[in-house]
């Protein structure tokens, strides 16, 4: 039976890592500011920044959102962040995703300044990223959570097989990225991947990661006896209850270790967002910061 990885646990201990940084920011007059803009109202996005908001206050982020109604104009939004650019008090800035149709994401995200694009969306950090380049920029929180989940949990990835399923800006990509990165040998899968080859490459790989809101993708007849099962997908079944993208039940009984829904990759996003939010702060105002959460 695989070891379930807790990331609740995990996500706890970065917390209160974060908590340490943040104190030593405050002893210099600095209080990491965190700003949230959210436009409409969809309910599952007003639970999430409810939660960025607690868990910010936490761990010593000044959290603010700013609201408006699903109306809000495309020019309303990018005046915010030309604001929100402007203002010295605010370290990091996200655009709660989704947003209304007539406002274009992707210009909105690219209007943040690099400096403060705490969830590493714009051209210029998923480039850096890309080219693997070394000095601080901020990288999606999801993956990057889960690189501190692998590290906690001492995973061998040097010459191993990881396979990233789903592309998106979100995870998909930046997790195939940081990956590399990590001297693994990844293949990236997606919608128009043949089933069968799915099966084929997956029957080789040592780490698994699933991203794609599709329930039961992966079963455990598809995996490699011993892999390290990620599953980022939340799904709510019609009977209310939450899944990912992997079949947990049959899975377990295959991999060596695996990240339940919930309580996997879901509680690390957030805690990552704030490590990411306190480590702006820092290159803001140019204190250094020792990199506690290496050792969670
Ligand atoms: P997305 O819809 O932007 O992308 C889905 C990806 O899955 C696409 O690249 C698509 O090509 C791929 N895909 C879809 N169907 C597929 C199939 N049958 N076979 C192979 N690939 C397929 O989604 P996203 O934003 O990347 O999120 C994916 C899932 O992860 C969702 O369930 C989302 O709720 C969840 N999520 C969880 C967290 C977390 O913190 N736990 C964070 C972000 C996303």
């Amino acid at each position: 039976m695989a070891k379930i990885i807790d990331g609740k646990e995990i996500a706890k201990k970065l917390r209160s890592a974060v908590s340490e940084q943040a104190a030593i920011l405050k002893e210099q007059s600095v209080i990491p500011g965190l700003a949230v803009i959210l436009v409409g109202d969809d309910p599952a996005s007003e639970i999430y920044v409810r939660n960025k908001e607690r868990a910010a206050k936490k761990v010593g982020v000044h959290a603010v959102t700013f609201k408006y109604p699903s109306t809000a104009t495309e020019k309303e939004i990018l005046d915010k962040v030309a604001e929100l650019n402007a203002d010295d008090t605010i370290d990091a800035i996200l655009v709660q995703s989704p947003v209304p149709s007539q406002i274009n994401e992707q210009k909105v995200q690219e209007a943040i300044i690099p400096s403060k694009d705490v969830d590493g969306f714009h051209p210029e950090n998923v480039g850096r990223l890309y080219a693997n380049q070394a000095g601080y920029y901020p990288i999606a929180n999801t993956p990057r959570g889960i690189m501190t989940m692998l590290q906690h949990e001492k995973i061998d990835l040097l010459n191993k097989h990881a396979v990233v399923i789903g592309r998106s800006i979100l995870v998909g990509r930046p997790m195939f990225a940081l990956l590399q990165a990590a001297d693994t040998s990844v293949t990236l899968l997606h919608r128009y991947t043949p089933a069968a080859l799915r099966r084929e490459l997956l029957a080789t790989a040592d780490v698994v990661v699933v991203a794609t809101g599709v329930p039961d993708l992966v079963m455990g007849a598809d995996l490699k006896p011993g892999a390290v099962v990620i599953d980022v997908g939340i799904n709510r079944l019609p009977n209310n209850k939450l899944v990912g993208d992997v079949n947990f039940g049959t899975a377990e009984k295959v991999a060596s270790a695996i990240t339940p829904v919930p309580g996997g990759v879901g509680p690390m996003t957030i805690a990552t967002l704030l490590q990411t939010t306190v480590e702006l702060a820092a290159e803001h105002h140019q204190i250094e910061l020792e990199q506690g959460w290496q050792n969670i």
